[in-house]
């Protein structure tokens, strides 16, 4: 069977796990937590940077951080995972959901303007399948109307837009280390803050609410209870397994970049029959993710069947977070239907670094076989 994902393991992450166990400290902020830190820092110049216990986390750190409360508005896309919202549903705020551009299922940039109001206090975007958003137009927004920019990098470690790393755009990022992302530990997150002005204070909402980070270097005689906060420490464990990765990250992100390229050389002549994600000039892609878009939900179904008898599972993604269970009658009525197509025809391909480059052919071969091709 090939799998849509397999999360790779490098051995360097076993022998950091033992070295750490060793050292007697395995809570957090430990050896390897700190080792991570200054990765982040050093490989793609972010402020600050916080380990979590996942993507999730971060994003509710973040909504602490704001102090968002009811009525506080929040623009993102509806094309994207439930923990982009929740973490500030949980805080009382309205969701405003943006529809995909007609490209990609990234957010459209462009009906941003007209959503934003005196309640508004976000834009968060998401760089899908490690895509760049157009990152030029949101920061002249962000400018334009002094709101925060929260940048959802779960699928876009190491992607660039005109050279500059996804993750350093927003006053906040965040990313994911969950075992279907490039590069896992299996449950695991980062929280970067660039704007300085939130770094004191999301050291201590993530202790708890105490100054236990001040009091380990020695700059409080004893720490104690001093605002809000809760526990997003993941333990060193965690961190090692993760180190072991990170020192991996060039390894990891060329056999992708190989396979997601492979696809593209393969299936680029074939766009009649189904689209697939195209190059832009200026957006440097990470090979998170690679999907082709059907003409429609009944063909995607018929293709998952046929790939799946010849032992490849492709996968759909999202459904639209306006359209949800849970917030189709909170949403504003506002049509998405970039989103909704995305949404019904998009096919994620296998990716991951076990994949050979015949393994590729293999699967393209029984995509063109499908349409006869
Ligand atoms: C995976 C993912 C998350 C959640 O990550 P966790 O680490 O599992 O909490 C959030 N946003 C996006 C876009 C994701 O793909």
């Amino acid at each position: 069977m090939h799998n849509f994902n397999k999360p790779f393991i490098v051995n360097k992450s076993f022998s950091n796990i033992t070295e750490t166990v060793k050292k007697f400290n395995i809570s957090g902020d430990g050896y390897f937590t700190k080792k991570c830190h200054t990765f982040f820092k050093d490989k793609y110049k972010f402020a600050n940077t916080f380990l979590t216990p996942s993507c999730t986390s971060a994003l509710e750190m973040i909504a602490l951080l704001m102090n968002i409360e009811p009525g506080d508005e929040i623009i993102m896309p509806t094309f994207t995972f439930v923990s982009c919202a929740n973490a500030f549903v949980l805080r009382g705020a309205r969701i405003r959901f943006v529809d995909s551009n007609s490209k990609e299922p990234n957010i459209d940039v462009s009906k941003i303007n007209a959503l934003v109001n005196k309640k508004t206090k976000a834009i968060l975007v998401v760089h899908y399948a490690g895509i760049p958003c157009d990152m030029d137009v949101l920061v002249k927004l962000i400018k334009k109307h002094s709101l925060i920019l929260i940048e959802d990098c779960a699928h876009s470690i190491d992607s660039y837009y005109k050279n500059k790393p996804l993750g350093s755009f927003g006053d906040f990022s965040t990313f994911s280390f969950h075992d279907t992302k490039n590069i896992t530990c299996g449950e695991g997150g980062l929280l970067v803050v660039n704007n300085k002005k939130y770094i004191k204070r999301a050291e201590i909402i993530r202790e708890k609410g105490t100054n236990r980070s001040s009091f380990f270097r020695g700059e409080v005689k004893k720490y104690s209870w001093i605002d809000v906060g809760s526990s997003y420490l993941p333990s060193d464990i965690t961190a090692a397994y993760l180190y072991g990765q990170l020192v991996n990250l060039d390894i990891i992100q060329s056999k992708r970049i190989k396979i997601f390229n492979r696809y593209v050389t393969n299936l680029n002549k074939h766009t009649r029959y189904f689209k697939i994600p195209n190059n832009q000039p200026g957006k440097k892609y990470n090979g998170h993710m690679f999907y082709i878009i059907l003409k429609t939900k009944k063909e995607r179904s018929s293709l998952i069947d046929y790939l799946s008898k010849n032992k490849i599972q492709a996968v759909s993604h999202y459904v639209p977070l306006h359209s949800s269970k849970f917030y189709e009658q909170k949403h504003d009525g506002r049509l998405c239907t970039n989103a909704d197509l995305f949404s019904s025809r998009l096919l994620r391909l296998p990716l991951h670094p076990y994949l050979k480059m015949n393994d590729i052919d293999y699967i393209c071969k029984n995509i063109l076989n499908f349409f006869k091709i």
